[in-house]
């Protein structure tokens, strides 16, 4: 049963063929099997989960308020609120925060009946790329658990890879919903920014983040994004738009689509295997009857550095609520209020979140700003102009998720610049606010090699069109790690 998709489970429990309970039951026995070798998850809730499987079940046995998500398990990002469940962000600052209220997507994924197994690992306030960043503990790659699972949210896509959960959340700010599905060899979806409340997301760089699924298959993300989509007077950046239903854009056909393979990212720096698998995916679609066309976005060579400038700047004022005063640790060896902010700070925090803040606070102080930030501002407003080109000649572009396959836990922890790169192909579409999936195309050294399909604001639908036909006339999806 764990090793089934939520479309695949919603049907045998609602033709009574398996019980939620049962299901439940199934994932938690598979999370006792491999969780200590893959180590998802920060905070397991087994007791909840039974019970929120048991009121599925009566859901089910009534036949009332049935929904697609009613009695899967699911596995939520430890950056959303969950109320009187810890929410530690994987930072030491946060180790002790129970909120008192749910993220607005966690209502709506509770509300649709679904069971909260819980809290998945990240990179510390999702600053990482490869999950080594957390606080607690790392998360290992199911393919090859030398290798590490991408980040941030490497938690999430190793749960779902590892069927310790059907479905999972993510946050995405400059690739953390992509990069690790591509790593771990599952289904990846950042929306449009504004498509998804952020409402309890623990904000890193607020004009970037947007929460996604990440899944075993594109129905699965469609379905979840049914859930997770829509306007929220709570957060002010969500937009009042109708959401569509995603399950009905997934349609086999891509004839006549327009699909721009990006020139900038398949040349220098993307490995020879990655490259090679990109292509044969772009012949794909070619004999599925989409036309390619090449597309220049020459000012993407640009874009690490100006996301290195803005989402540290907005993350060191978002962190600076984290002062031992209000809630989460605070230092005990402390005299007076500053040497007690000082030493809160310098205990809670770890070192990519403290070089963060250091990098942002100088790009935001008098003298520097005109320099750094300003002039970052000015590239963004470029790369979303390079974007607004590309798509006046295509409907979606391709790329791509990352240059490389899963690293090794290690190789790139000491050197922060070789890790920034790898999201050079998901940095841009984050700073330009588009919605952008990574899903399986290949594998390289046997571990999984991701493709990432971008669209046009709002436009969720192409997107998951395009990719849906992908998979469905390939296998890859269907390829598990034997752990
Ligand atoms: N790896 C990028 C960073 O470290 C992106 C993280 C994210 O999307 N949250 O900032």
């Amino acid at each position: 049963m764990h090793g089934k998709t939520a479309h695949e489970l919603h049907s045998l429990l609602t033709n009574k063929k398996i019980s939620a309970l049962e299901l439940t039951e199934a994932v938690i026995s598979q999370i006792d099997k491999v969780e200590s070798r893959v180590q998802a998850y920060v905070s397991i809730n087994k007791d909840q989960a039974i019970k929120q499987a048991k009121a599925a079940d009566e859901r089910i046995k009534n036949n009332s308020n049935l929904t697609p998500l009613t009695g899967i398990p699911v596995a939520i990002k430890d950056n959303m609120c969950t109320k009187g469940m810890l929410t530690t962000c994987s930072s030491k600052i946060l180790n002790n925060y129970i909120p008192p209220y749910n993220a607005t997507i966690v209502d709506k994924i509770k509300a649709a009946g679904a069971v909260i197994l819980g809290k998945t690992n990240m990179d510390e306030f999702a600053m990482g790329s490869s999950t080594e960043n957390s606080g607690i503990h790392p998360t290992f790659n199911p393919w090859n658990t030398k290798t590490v699972p991408g980040g941030s949210s490497g938690g999430s896509a190793a749960a779902v890879a590892a069927d310790e959960a059907i479905l999972a959340t993510g946050s995405d700010t400059g690739g953390s919903i992509r990069q690790p599905a591509s790593f771990c060899g599952v289904v990846g979806f950042k929306p449009t920014y504004g498509r998804v409340s952020r409402y309890g997301l623990v904000a890193f760089a607020s004009s970037l983040d947007q929460i996604g699924p990440l899944t075993k298959d594109v129905t699965d993300t469609a379905i979840l994004m049914n859930v997770l989509a829509g306007h929220d007077p709570k957060d002010s950046t969500s937009v009042n738009l109708p959401v569509p239903d995603y399950q009905k854009a997934l349609v086999n056909d891509v004839k006549k689509m327009k699909i721009g393979y990006i020139k900038e990212l398949l040349g220098k720096g993307i490995d020879k295997d990655i490259k090679s698998e990109i292509q044969k995916a772009m012949k794909k679609f070619a004999e599925l009857g989409a036309e390619l066309i090449e597309v220049s976005l020459p000012s993407f060579e640009y874009a690490v550095a100006t996301y290195y400038l803005i989402a540290p700047a907005e993350a060191s004022s978002n962190l600076a609520r984290y002062d031992g005063v209000k809630y989460g640790h605070r230092s005990k060896e402390a005299k007076d209020l500053l040497t007690m902010y000082y030493n809160t700070r310098r205990e809670g925090f770890g070192n990519e979140v403290k070089r963060r803040i250091m990098i942002g606070t100088y790009a935001l102080s008098a003298g520097y700003y005109d320099a750094y930030y300003l002039k970052a501002l000015k590239v963004r407003t470029l790369i979303k102009e390079d974007f607004a080109k590309a798509f006046s000649q295509c409907d979606v572009l391709l790329s791509p998720t990352s240059p490389s396959v899963a690293f090794k836990v290690g190789e790139k922890a000491a050197d922060p610049l070789s890790m920034y790169l790898s999201d050079i192909a998901t940095i841009p579409v984050n700073l330009a606010g588009l919605p952008a999936i990574s899903l399986p195309c290949g594998f390289s050294q046997g571990l999984p090699i991701g493709l990432q399909l971008v669209g046009q604001a709002f436009a969720e639908e192409t997107v998951l069109r395009a990719a849906f036909t992908f998979e469905q006339n390939t296998d890859w999806h269907k390829q598990k790690p034997s752990l």
